[in-house]
């Protein structure tokens, strides 16, 4: 069976680990430190904090933020539920925009949901594709006068933060600038399944306005994700360290070296992960480009470049059992696919929340119509040319049946 999404591996992980385990420092620590400043520097943001998860990073910087009760963070409908359920966690309410037909949200439906509760904006980066930003950015200074100001950080910025879910775009590229630069704050997912994998792992990049100290952010954010604690395990063990104050009650989703030194291994070498996945998405690309069925996305133009996260293809003349009945038939072929996303109104979770899939409809029929197909390092040249036919023979037999 050709897996769907396995994590790259390579041989320097081993050696990065066994020093890390033999240093008798395993959680977070100076690998961890290495890694954020490695991950800054690539993506030309100001400072960076490493933890144990995107959906971590995401809750961590609405809380920074002073989101509550009361306020209204604007999402798009068509993402993973961590970018709405971390909405909830604070109390605060996910209002869900469609999608364009790129599946980034819409600037439109973005500017349309503005009113003066709207706190932040999180778009998410579909696959890898950034969005809008230059329009996003300028939409939040735009209804300045709407935002009211409730915690000192949004005085402070006095205008809604807009918050990038980048967890599929580590590497992509907008106007010259990489993802993690591209708005106020950047969230990456360094989950399994993702480009750049630290097992389980995310990391905040912060890019605020000059009138913020981003130092002291990466301090505050820091002890935030350490229980509060004044002092972090390492810096305990200086001479005479052991003190240490809670100033108030915080929260446990640090990273560990451990798995700081996947990351550093896997960036080392991410130029050469990146292209494989561009020649992947590629090949596809010319495979299906004269198939009068399929529509593809775009993964580069002037202004954009993704970072080859996903491969959606599109068959927009299927219905959503059609779609189903293609990826069993390619399962059957020993070909593993997926389906990126189940719109968030779709979800138990979502639906009892009174959000209804009708007020998304490019949503719903990107999902209906939508095939993911496998991306990643070791797929060979032989497995893309399986997955290939595969999939030209398995819609073929479905939409001629
Ligand atoms: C994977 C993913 C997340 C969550 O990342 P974790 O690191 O698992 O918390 C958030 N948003 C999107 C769009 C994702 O695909």
């Amino acid at each position: 069976m050709i897996p769907f999404s396995p994590p790259r591996y390579h041989p320097e992980i081993l050696e990065e680990l066994e020093g890390t385990l033999k240093s008798g420092w395993i959680t977070t620590g100076p690998k961890t430190k290495l890694f954020e400043k490695q991950l800054t520097a690539y993506c030309g943001n100001k400072v960076t904090n490493a933890l144990n998860s995107a959906t971590a990073g995401m809750e961590m910087v609405l809380r920074w933020f002073g989101v509550g009760e009361g306020d209204e963070v604007i999402i798009p409908a068509y993402t993973y539920c961590a970018t709405a359920n971390v909405v909830v966690h604070l109390g605060a309410k996910p209002v869900m925009v469609d999608v364009g037909d790129d599946f980034n949200i819409s600037v439109t439906n973005i500017e349309a949901a503005i009113t003066n509760k709207t706190k932040v904006i999180v778009p998410v980066d579909f696959g890898g594709w950034p969005c809008d930003y230059d329009e996003i950015m300028g939409l939040a200074v735009k209804h300045q006068s709407k935002f009211t100001p409730n915690s000192d950080q949004q005085k402070l910025l006095n205008r809604i933060l807009v918050m990038a879910d980048a967890a599929h775009s580590f590497g992509a590229s907008y106007k010259g600038k990489k993802s993690g630069s591209l708005a106020d704050v950047s969230v990456f997912s360094f989950h399994a399944v993702k480009n750049l994998s630290t097992a389980e792992g995310g990391c905040i990049c912060w890019n605020l306005p000059e009138s913020f100290n981003h130092e002291d952010i990466y301090v505050s954010i820091n002890t935030l994700v350490l229980h509060g604690q004044s002092k972090d395990a390492l810096a305990k063990t200086q001479l005479g360290g052991w003190r240490y104050d809670v100033d108030e009650p915080g929260y446990k989703c640090n990273m560990t070296d451990i798995h700081a030194c996947l990351g550093l291994v896997g960036l080392k070498y991410y130029a050469e992960t990146l292209a494989r996945r561009q020649f992947i998405v590629e090949t596809y690309d010319q495979a299906f480009e004269n198939e009068s069925w399929a529509k593809l996305r775009r993964n580069k133009t002037t202004d954009k470049e993704t970072s080859y996260h996903l491969y959606a293809l599109r068959v927009p003349d299927m219905t959503e059992d059609q779609r189903d009945t293609v990826i069993t038939k390619v399962a059957e072929k020993g070909v593993s696919v997926n389906v990126h996303f189940i719109p968030l109104p779709l979800l138990s979770a979502y639906e009892k929340r009174n959000y209804n899939i009708e007020h998304y409809p490019t949503a719903h029929s990107l999902f209906k119509t939508e095939i993911s197909l496998p991306v990643y390092y070791d797929l060979s040249d032989e497995d893309i040319q399986t997955v290939i036919e595969s999939i030209k023979s398995s819609v073929k037999a479905v939409l001629n049946a």
